[in-house]
């Protein structure tokens, strides 16, 4: 199933060219004064929605998806992570390029581990993303997104599938400097995620999830999950040693070869066979 947000809190399920509304399904939501659970809690609540939803459907009113405004599938992660240089031929474009490495040693998804993204940088799939250092250069990185969907601490990579609620695409943007990633990669609107959420049961092999991102409409990036360096159950037994990934946590899978600069003015879309396609315009 094809979950999205729209219209700022609205549930949707996409078919093709439209969307089912179906926000009732959201009145199984608990109310909270003060401390909220931890988690996004449309996915901490996810199988007791995705049952309304079935309900809700056959009647559900629908809308031409170009009508609406598509947000992020997930509206509150409590992490979104980065997994540096994990394809052996963006590792590679990184080691040659000092526009990309800045001098520093590209070190090994190894041997650093991931990183953390603020969640104030979340931003969805139509967003415009605005340049915050003109002198500066920022790339895009299309990447494969999982979103966590239950609590997850020290699972095995045999176990870690059974914890992913679902996939997306995203844009992991980067300024290209000296600074720390978490610093570098969080400006507001440099985690862009959707346009929607495709559950993992519509995911026949998320070992091999194809994606593509041009700019303008030229093909910059291509490639697949089968060419990560960690793939995506590593990913989570590796994050989950050090800290429990929560309900929405989402995890930004690293991106190919073919990060380049973009510009005010640049649209940058993200298409997959499987996930869709999201764009964003530059500002
Ligand atoms: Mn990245």
């Amino acid at each position: 199933m094809k979950l999205c947000r729209f219209n700022t809190d609205r549930l949707g399920v996409v078919f093709a060219d439209q969307i089912a509304d179906v926000s009732e399904a959201l009145d199984v939501l608990p109310d909270y004064r003060w401390v909220p659970p931890q988690g996004d809690p449309v996915i901490l609540h996810l199988e007791e929605i995705l049952y309304r939803i079935k309900l809700l459907l056959p009647k559900a009113p629908r809308h031409p998806i170009h009508h609406l405004t598509l947000f992020s599938p997930v509206a509150a992660p409590t992490k979104i992570i980065g997994a540096p240089v994990n394809y052996h031929a963006h590792l590679h474009e990184a080691e040659q390029d000092h526009q990309i490495n800045r001098g520093n040693v590209v070190h090994k998804i190894d041997e650093i581990g991931c990183f953390l993204k603020a969640c104030s940088a979340l931003t969805g799939p139509e967003s415009v993303v605005r340049i915050p250092f003109p002198e500066e250069r920022v790339d895009h990185e299309g990447e494969i997104a999982v979103i966590i969907g239950k609590a997850a601490s020290k699972v095995t990579a045999g176990q870690a599938m059974e914890f992913i609620a679902g996939y997306s695409l995203a844009l992991d943007m980067t300024v290209r400097g000296t600074q720390h990633r978490s610093m570098r990669k969080s400006c507001d609107g440099f985690a862009v995620l959707g346009p929607w959420l495709v559950t993992a049961d519509d995911i026949a092999d998320p070992t091999c999830i194809a994606f593509e991102l041009t700019v303008n409409g030229e093909v910059r990036q291509r490639a697949d999950t089968s060419l990560l360096i960690r793939n995506i159950a590593q990913l989570i037994e590796m994050c989950s040693a050090f800290y429990t990934l929560l309900p929405g946590d989402v995890i930004m899978t690293g991106t190919p070869a073919g990060v380049g600069p973009v510009v005010p003015g640049d649209r940058i879309e993200v298409s997959s066979p499987t996930l869709g396609s999201l764009g964003i315009t530059m500002a």
